[in-house]
């Protein structure tokens, strides 16, 4: 398209027709009939090409515009240049969207786009795959009025505060397991991620089934070796070096009994496999008699062991795992601090729950180890830890029993101070006891 004139341009030309038109006018005696005339073309021009304009924007502004000269032709040109580059940002956004869909086409995983009332707004090819859904059928329908599994309705519920993931079977075929994430994304609105998580799960499977069947089949050989090594040192009381001996393979073959017991009901606490019913008990009994056990461990090392426990605050839950846990990191608190350490056991509510923790004032442990030590057979200090019977389970034993009664394991410590290890409950699980319950 030919450049233009532009506005001085234009009105130069405008004043050389006109002038001269004019001064005839003047000099024949007909300027006001001139002018009449002069005006009178210029109003006819402007309408023509009102009309023009009119028609072109009506069939979409998008055909080159009309050939018209002066101001008419510079507003047709603007406007077309503006319509090209509205077109253009319109492709290019059009483009992007596009490869933004294909990509989420090629992902291996379902992706399904919600609002704020979990209503599906796209999805997928692989959505249909992996969740049974359908493009665009499903389009508006509530996500969970089409997926029924219960766990993934309680994880629909809370998705939206904690943003957590979860496991479950896939609505098409229930041999498959789904892990589904749930995460924010534009304005209120929800990516729902959806892998097949299938075969990950059969090796967990594997592996845990695989340490709980050597665990097993080991606990038998080592109780058996356990007595016979117990025997043979009365035995050999006349022969101290042979007796010696005995005595170390009675101590190992004990690590080893502890070591095993540990790995057997890490594997029950992680198949979920319950050992025993989860009812409301007053754990203050319970909390009395470990720290009647910690002073037995301590022994001559003289810990001062303190009991500070609220003793009408009922627990929902499994005495024997929350035992488990309270040991732990009793018996933990005398292992690993040197004699005549303070070491409190507390059972507290506030408002955000209940609070079981174990406090030291030892050594304390350096904060970049506080991470791991939930890890199985993560020891700060191998040596000591094994010197004293420590298995390297047991905080990884407090973390499944925490997790299986809604809880969560707080770790503090400071070098050459102590360290405190505060097991949270939620509140729901926490009652007071009647006045008429069951009295200490
Ligand atoms: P273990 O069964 O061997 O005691 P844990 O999982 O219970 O293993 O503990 C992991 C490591 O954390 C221990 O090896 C020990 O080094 C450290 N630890 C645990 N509790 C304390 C504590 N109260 N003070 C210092 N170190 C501790």
């Amino acid at each position: 398209m030919q450049p233009r004139k532009t506005w001085p341009d234009i009105l130069i030309t405008s004043l050389l027709i006109a002038l001269p038109l004019l001064a005839l006018g003047w000099a024949t005696g007909q300027f006001w009939p001139t002018l009449a005339f002069l005006l009178g073309a210029a109003l006819a021009w402007n309408i023509a090409n009102l009309l023009w304009l009119e028609t072109w924007l009506r069939r979409g502004g998008r055909a080159d515009p009309p050939d018209v000269r002066g101001l008419w032709g510079v507003i047709f040109d603007h406007l077309y240049r503006r319509r090209r580059r509205h077109e253009n940002r319109v492709h290019r956004l059009r483009q992007l969207l596009e490869r933004y869909r294909d990509s989420a086409k090629a992902m291996p995983d379902a992706v399904v786009v919600l609002n704020d009332d979990l209503r599906i707004e796209w999805l997928n090819d692989m959505s249909c795959q992996l969740l049974g859904l359908h493009w665009p059928r499903d389009e508006g329908q509530r996500i969970t009025h089409l997926l029924r599994h219960p766990e993934f309705l309680t994880f629909m519920e809370r998705a939206r505060e904690s943003l957590a993931r979860v496991t479950v079977p896939s609505p098409l075929d229930s041999e498959r397991q789904l892990e589904m994430r749930m995460l924010p994304y534009g304005d209120a609105q929800y990516l729902l991620l959806a892998r097949d998580t299938t075969h990950l799960h059969r090796l967990e499977v594997m592996r845990r089934d695989f340490i709980a069947n050597v665990s097993h089949e080991l606990r038998t050989p080592l109780t058996v070796l356990y007595g016979v090594t117990e025997s043979l040192e009365d035995e050999l009381e006349d022969q101290p070096q042979l007796a010696r001996s005995v005595q170390m393979l009675r101590e190992q073959s004990e690590r080893m009994k502890l070591l095993v017991d540990d790995l057997l009901l890490l594997s029950r606490l992680e198949t979920g496999e319950t050992t025993g019913p989860q009812d409301w008990f007053n754990p203050f009994p319970l909390f009395q008699k470990l720290t009647d056990e910690a002073r037995i461990l301590s022994g001559t090392e003289a810990h001062a062991i303190v009991l500070d426990a609220d003793p009408k605050l009922e627990f929902q839950g499994n005495p024997d795992e929350l035992r488990s846990a309270c040991a732990n990191l009793l018996f933990n608190a005398v292992k690993y601090t040197p004699g005549g350490t303070t070491i409190t056991l507390r059972w507290r509510v506030d408002d955000d729950g209940a609070r079981l923790s174990v406090e030291d004032t030892g050594p304390g442990i350096a904060s970049h180890h506080l991470g791991r030590l939930t890890e199985r057979f993560y020891r700060v200090d191998a040596g000591r830890t094994q010197s004293r019977g420590g298995t390297g389970l047991g905080l990884a034993i407090v973390k499944h029993v925490l997790a299986r009664h809604e809880g969560h394991l707080a770790i503090e410590s400071q070098v050459g101070r102590g360290s405190r290890f505060t097991c949270l409950f939620p509140l729901a699980r926490i009652r007071r006891a009647e006045p008429s319950g069951p009295s200490n």
